[in-house]
């Protein structure tokens, strides 16, 4: 059996008796790159917040490498190697991609130390690696805000990488991208793959076709479905979340289902 890096058993969410979370289970191996997909409500980033502590499992309990995170804040939590980038990027953008690289692997030194000292060559050595690996080398001393959306972005998931995380969790990294970011962000994924656990939540499937092994549906708190791609888009049950959801009258409901269709790609083919 392949380590887990993971696990979270039986947990459950209720927010004043409204369960987000309900008795869900879950578990990534050491080294597994996931994809999490489910209908809008189906309790995607309350899953996250249960795994960074932002929000603590009403009932249940989350392992990170064995260890349970129930009595831990937020920033141990972060300490012990899990690291989470959130949907918009949060960089300095009156600052170059490098520095930004540069402020995010020595967290515990202040913006201006880290501005102002002289790095290490080890260290400029890993920026510069980081920045090739982001794609990012030509542009590395430009102000960040002269970055595309899809840059910022691979900055962002650089900055993450930067704090040498286990544990990456992604929340929707290419929502707002053109067609060749969303491949470029795909394929940083892909590599990061090679030496991190990562955790994607995404709703455009071409991507998760992209980049998926494994996937996760989410439904009502629960995990509805678990497989390939394929045996996701082929599953009655996941597409009747995605289609069979009330819909307020036939008129609209033709317009919905193509929409929602088109949220899962399936629309040409499958069905
Ligand atoms: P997703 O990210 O899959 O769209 P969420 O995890 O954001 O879903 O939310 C799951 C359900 O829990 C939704 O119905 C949402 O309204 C509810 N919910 C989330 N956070 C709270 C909260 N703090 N208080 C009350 N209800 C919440
Ligand atoms: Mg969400």
């Amino acid at each position: 059996m392949k380590d887990k890096i993971l696990e979270i058993e039986d947990v459950t969410v209720s927010f004043d008796g409204f369960k987000a979370l309900n008795n869900l289970n879950f578990s990534l191996d050491v080294g597994e790159l996931r994809v999490i997909i489910g209908p809008n409500g189906a309790g995607k980033t309350t899953f996250l917040d249960v795994i960074t502590g932002k929000t603590k499992p009403t009932q249940g309990r989350v392992l990170f490498k064995g260890r349970n995170l129930k009595s831990l804040p937020e920033h141990q939590i972060s300490r012990l190697g899990i690291g989470r980038k959130f949907q918009t990027p949060r960089i300095y953008l009156n600052l170059t991609p490098r520095e930004n690289l540069e402020i995010s692997s020595n967290r515990q030194k202040n913006v201006f130390a880290t501005l102002f000292k002289h790095s290490s060559s080890a260290e400029r050595k890993t920026i510069t690696g980081l920045l090739e690996t982001i794609g990012l080398s030509s542009n590395a001393d430009i102000r960040a805000d002269k970055l595309s959306h899809g840059e910022k972005q691979r900055l962002e998931i650089g900055m993450l990488v930067a704090q040498s995380p286990d544990l990456l969790l992604v929340d929707e990294p290419v929502a707002g991208l053109t067609d060749e970011e969303t491949e470029n962000v795909g394929n940083l994924l892909l590599a990061l793959a090679e030496s991190h656990s990562i955790l994607v939540i995404e709703h455009d499937m071409e991507f998760v076709r992209q980049i998926a092994r494994q996937v996760t549906v989410l439904h009502q708190g629960s995990v509805l479905k678990e497989g390939t791609i394929d045996e996701v888009q082929n599953d009655p049950r996941v597409i009747e979340v995605y289609l069979g959801q009330p819909l307020e009258d036939t008129a609209s409901e033709v317009q919905h289902s193509s929409e929602k269709l088109e949220t899962l790609n399936i629309g040409n083919s499958k069905l």
